[in-house]
């Protein structure tokens, strides 16, 4: 399949400016600004009920923002949907994983790149010819070996671990040929083996030039492998830099240990 060609690294990809969400009178996201870069994992993390999904699903056009906005590759995206900005090269993974247990790892990647491809599942089903059923199996294929689960592609999905499963969905957002990932908690009920092998995976994308955003609270998986750590709080981002420096802020150790008290 033709590729999308990356954005030159370091330049500005997806950028949240002046982001607000109210849901009656709560305000869940309160004039956030961020900006992701291609060739960085950025990581968004916060106590729960601090925003990240919140966040999460306006930044894929899941959800629409009450004030500000959304830029894709320097356009506005207000009014897109998520498909629209899936199509345009934004992929996500949900919190819980999404597959069919009793069909083949490979079935499910493809299943996803043709869902994503075009609505209406059970009727373009039916209309797929044969060369675009090849096409849509090679390309599962191809990204089953990128995230390593090549030798599992014709197991039964629902006989994956747990940490497999998650790189089932990376592969399955791979097949959109994206330019942006966003992971929600990607690393959560993970063992710790499984985490390493997420880690080496989100290192070897980033390599290629993808940007990456992840929503997470496992601060040790987030630690050792992002670029730079936005924290939100109460709907509002409180703290912004480098993993080392966000980790010993007094705000953030305040934030997160006033939430446990
Ligand atoms: P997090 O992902 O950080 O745990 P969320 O973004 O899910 O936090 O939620 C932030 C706040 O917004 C919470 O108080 C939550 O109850 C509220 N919220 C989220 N979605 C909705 C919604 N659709 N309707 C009303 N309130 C919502
Ligand atoms: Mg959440």
């Amino acid at each position: 399949l033709a590729r999308r060609p990356l954005p030159p690294r370091g330049s500005t990809v997806l950028e949240a400016r002046g982001l607000t969400r109210r849901f009656g009178g709560l305000v869940a996201n309160n004039d956030i600004n961020l900006a992701l870069h291609a060739g960085e994992i950025l990581a968004v993390i916060g106590p729960n009920g601090a925003g990240k999904s919140t966040l999460f699903n306006q930044l894929s056009c899941c959800d629409m923002p009450s004030a500000g906005e959304v830029r894709f590759h320097g356009r506005s995206v207000a009014g897109w949907s998520a498909r629209q900005i899936a199509a345009a090269g934004l992929a996500r993974t949900f919190q819980h994983v999404k597959l069919l247990p009793r069909m083949s790892v490979l079935e499910n990647v493809a299943l996803g790149a043709h869902l994503r491809v075009r609505p209406g599942l059970a009727r373009s089903m039916l209309r797929l010819d044969r060369l675009e059923e090849a096409r849509l199996l090679a390309e599962a294929r191809h990204q089953l070996e990128r995230v390593g689960l090549g030798a599992h592609a014709h197991v039964e999905a629902g006989n994956l671990s747990l940490g497999q499963q998650r790189l089932l969905e990376i592969a399955r957002a791979l097949c959109a040929d994206p330019s942006v990932l966003l992971l929600d908690e990607p690393a959560a009920g993970l063992r710790h083996a499984e985490k390493q092998a997420l880690a080496a995976l989100l290192g070897r994308l980033r390599e290629e030039g993808m940007a990456v955003l992840l929503v997470e609270h496992d601060m040790d998986f987030v630690m050792g492998l992002v670029d730079r750590v936005v924290v939100v709080v109460f709907g509002e981002k409180i703290v912004e830099g480098l993993p080392a420096a966000v980790q010993s802020d007094p705000r953030v150790l305040e934030a997160y240990l006033g939430a446990c008290a």
